[in-house]
């Protein structure tokens, strides 16, 4: 966004519509005014024709208008009324009678126009170079019915430029109010652009070291305020994930820097002097088992840094849980045989959900795994897979040293592993549990455990059942990457 472009646009924008506006009710206000200026005159000058009437006598071919002339308001009356005034004769088309002023004027109709006057509007126009004149006509009677056209006027002068001054005034304003929307446009849209500005700036400045600073609030809940906010909460979201990826490499460089300095230390005090052959095989076996377990770190670390940058897929096929259990029973019991654990599956028949049969063989070895580790001798793990309300669930029991409340929220977090003490003797990076819930998400299922300190530990394992229909003929398999 380049603020001075929307600026101007906007100061634009806004002095159009006020332009427009300014126009239309300036025209409206002068036809009103030229409206009610006629419609004050056109009745003034009905009154004053109906009054005219009354003292209109004709006699022998002549008009004449009878009043008190020692009656000032009368005598005012018809004197203002009679200014610009005429009768003609209808039949003959003749004036008979007209005040000074029309004479002065040397106007007069023919009979033509005057029998169209008779006929035709109340209100006719007289422009002259002297002056404009309103004419209302009307007809009377004198004795006998004869018929008379009666003019009474009067000068326009006074509406017209009335009517001039407004015009006058309006094309004053228009360009004034044009250049004061343009002025004030732009003040307001530089005003509604402002905190977008220093929005944008801040933004700008904004970089991973200072994910911690936040955008100003104004704190009215306005659009921009909104805008901030969104700003604010993805800043939060970001910042968050900064500081997992720094936990994260902070924990795998010590995750490797520990177990490879303990071998560089075992290497030396090993080279320090002649060993025999047996030394050197005993010191090269204890190193070589080191280094599986090293590789299995890694090996976990990239599979989850590949889950979580979205780099794996995971195939959509139909996996019978109780086979795929049974099968990894079998490959576990020499291992649990090993520390006297007793190891069973137990199923409700097919249970299929909708997935990755390899993804799912490493959760369920991962809790195997795990539960045949933290068991002392003589324990037990079981293994259930059961189906309920629409899903299949897969549980792992063991009655082995449990975990307690405050370790049991950490459990899934990457590099968490339970009491140090144990862990020391017994492997792991403490990256299994986090692999299985993400695999577990991955195939829109949750993963859950229970445990009591030395009384043993159960993970429950739920995933959607396959729907009957599912045919993996019409869901090509997708490519798979596993490590
Ligand atoms: P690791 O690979 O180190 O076992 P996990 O992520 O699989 O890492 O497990 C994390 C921690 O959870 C373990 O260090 C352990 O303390 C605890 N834990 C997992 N399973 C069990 C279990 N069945 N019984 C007791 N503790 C367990």
């Amino acid at each position: 966004m380049k603020p001075p472009k929307l600026r101007a646009k906007l100061a634009l924008f806004y002095a159009a519509v006020f332009t427009l506006l300014l126009s239309a009710v300036s025209a409206l206000f002068y036809n009103l005014l030229a409206y009610q200026l006629d419609a004050d005159l056109h009745s003034e000058l009905r009154e004053r024709a109906s009054a005219l009437r009354g003292y209109l006598r004709f006699e022998g071919g002549h008009a004449r208008l009878v009043y008190d002339v020692n009656d000032p308001e009368e005598a005012y009356f018809v004197g203002n009324a009679t200014r610009f005034y005429q009768v003609y004769d209808v039949a003959a088309g003749a004036m008979i009678e007209r005040s000074p002023q029309m004479e002065a004027l040397g106007f007069q109709y023919t009979p033509e126009e005057v029998n169209e006057l008779v006929r035709g509007p109340d209100f006719t126009r007289l422009d002259t170079d002297q002056v404009d004149i309103e004419f209302y006509n009307c007809l009377v009677h004198g004795t006998e019915g004869h018929p008379y056209l009666l003019q009474v006027g009067a000068p326009l002068t006074l509406r017209n430029t009335t009517l001039r001054q407004m015009l006058q005034v309006t094309l004053w304003l228009i360009p004034s109010g044009i250049l004061l929307a343009l002025m004030s446009g732009w003040w307001m849209a530089g005003r509604v652009l402002r905190p977008l500005e220093v929005l944008s700036a801040t933004v700008r400045e904004m970089s991973i070291a200072q994910l911690h600073r936040r955008l100003p609030l104004s704190g009215t809940g306005d659009e921009l305020d909104q805008l901030a906010k969104t700003f604010n909460d993805m800043f939060g979201r970001l910042e968050k994930a900064v500081e997992q990826m720094k936990d994260f490499t902070a924990n795998i460089s010590h995750e490797l820097r520990t177990p490879l300095t303990a071998l560089r230390g075992e290497a030396e005090v090993t080279l320090a002097r002649a060993r025999t052959e047996s030394d050197y095989r005993t010191v090269l076996e204890s190193q070589l088992e080191e280094f599986a377990k090293l590789s299995k770190m890694i090996d976990q670390m990239l599979t989850l840094a590949r889950a979580e940058a979205g780099q794996i897929k995971i195939a959509r096929e139909r996996v019978n849980l109780s086979s795929l259990a049974e099968s990894l029973v079998d490959q576990m019991e020499p291992l649990a045989s090993i520390r006297e654990i007793s190891l069973t599956a137990d199923h409700a028949g097919e249970v299929s959900v909708i997935g990755d049969s390899g993804w799912l063989e490493r959760v369920i070895l991962n809790l195997l795994d795990n539960a045949i580790k933290f068991t002392p001798q003589g324990g037990h793990v079981t293994l259930r897979v059961s189906r309920f309300s629409g899903e299949a669930v897969l549980e792992v029991r063991d009655d082995g040293i449990g975990i307690d409340a405050e370790a049991l929220s950490h459990i899934f977090e990457r590099f968490y592993r339970g009491d140090p003490s144990r862990s020391k003797e017994l492997d792991g990076a403490g990256l299994g549990l986090s692999l299985a819930e993400w695999i577990v998400q991955a195939h829109h299922g949750r993963i859950s455990v229970d445990s009591l300190p030395r009384k043993g530990t159960m993970f429950r394992v739920s995933i959607p059942l396959a729907p009957a229909s599912f045919s993996p003929a019409n869901t090509p398999r997708q490519a798979q990457q596993r490590d």
